[in-house]
């Protein structure tokens, strides 16, 4: 464009770039690539999918699940921050979240910060309500959650990164023991892992379960052991088959 004559705060107004930053850019081309590093895919001329799309996928688990994206800063220089709640009870949680959230946002620092009994994670970047368009004002369970289509592409090729991010997030294993009587008289105990996931937004509990059905994963909602009704909130996974299968890419060492 600037090749073509036109002047700078027009290339400017059309591609959302400052002038200066156009300047530098004409001086040494090769800094364009530094600058794309971090730029926004969702942003460009022809939107694109996250470069990374299975650390997305777990990225987009986490922050359904305890995630949130605040303002920082203040005027124009405000940028968004995403935060995610590490719980102390996922050893590698913190690890694979931070990872996760730089591949995403390459070339930014992704930062820590000691919380009671969690860590939280964070990145500053303006662009992650273009990433996660499910940011909005209030509680996500207050407001319909719905997957765009390029997230639904991304999360139905890495079904597994999601469901891990989610239950990372908002789940546990947890192990029920159960004593039985033997014939002798003596007692044995049984030991039953479960996954539990516990959510208050009915769509992202669909979203999970729905994920799950597609990993041929059984799933059963939970069964209030007071009342014997069952609670759509909280989704149990407990055959043994399937806790196996869970096993193997959520947990239980992560
Ligand atoms: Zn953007």
């Amino acid at each position: 464009m600037l090749n073509s004559g036109i002047f700078y705060s027009e290339v400017s107004r059309r591609l959302g770039i400052n002038r200066s930053t156009l300047r530098a850019w004409r001086t040494d081309p090769s800094s364009v690539d530094k600058h794309q590093d971090s730029a926004c895919p969702r942003c460009e001329p022809i939107p694109r999918p996250p470069a990374d799309a299975e650390s997305y996928s777990y990225l987009l688990g986490l922050y359904l699940g305890d995630g949130c994206i605040s303002r920082t800063g203040d005027g124009s220089r405000g940028v968004h921050r995403l935060r995610i709640l590490c719980s102390d009870s996922w050893p590698g949680l913190i690890e694979q979240c931070s990872s996760s959230m730089a591949s995403v946002h390459p070339g930014r620092r992704v930062n820590t910060a000691l919380c009671t009994g969690c860590t939280e994670v964070y990145g500053d970047w303006k662009h992650w309500p273009c990433l996660f368009p499910q940011h909005g004002p209030g509680k996500k369970h207050h407001r319909t959650i719905a997957l765009e289509p390029w997230q639904q592409q991304i999360v139905d090729a890495h079904r597994e990164a999601l469901v891990r991010g989610l239950i990372h997030s908002d789940g546990c294993r947890v192990t029920n023991r159960i004593r039985k009587k033997l014939p002798d008289g003596g007692e044995k105990w049984y030991e039953y892992p479960r996954y539990h996931f516990t959510n208050a937004s009915r769509d992202i509990v669909n979203l999970l379960t729905a994920t799950l059905d597609r990993l041929d994963i059984p799933w059963r909602s939970h069964v209030k052991a007071t009342t014997g009704v069952h609670d759509q909130t909280v989704v149990s996974i407990s055959t043994k088959a399937a806790v196996a299968r869970m096993d193997s890419f959520v947990g239980p060492k992560y």
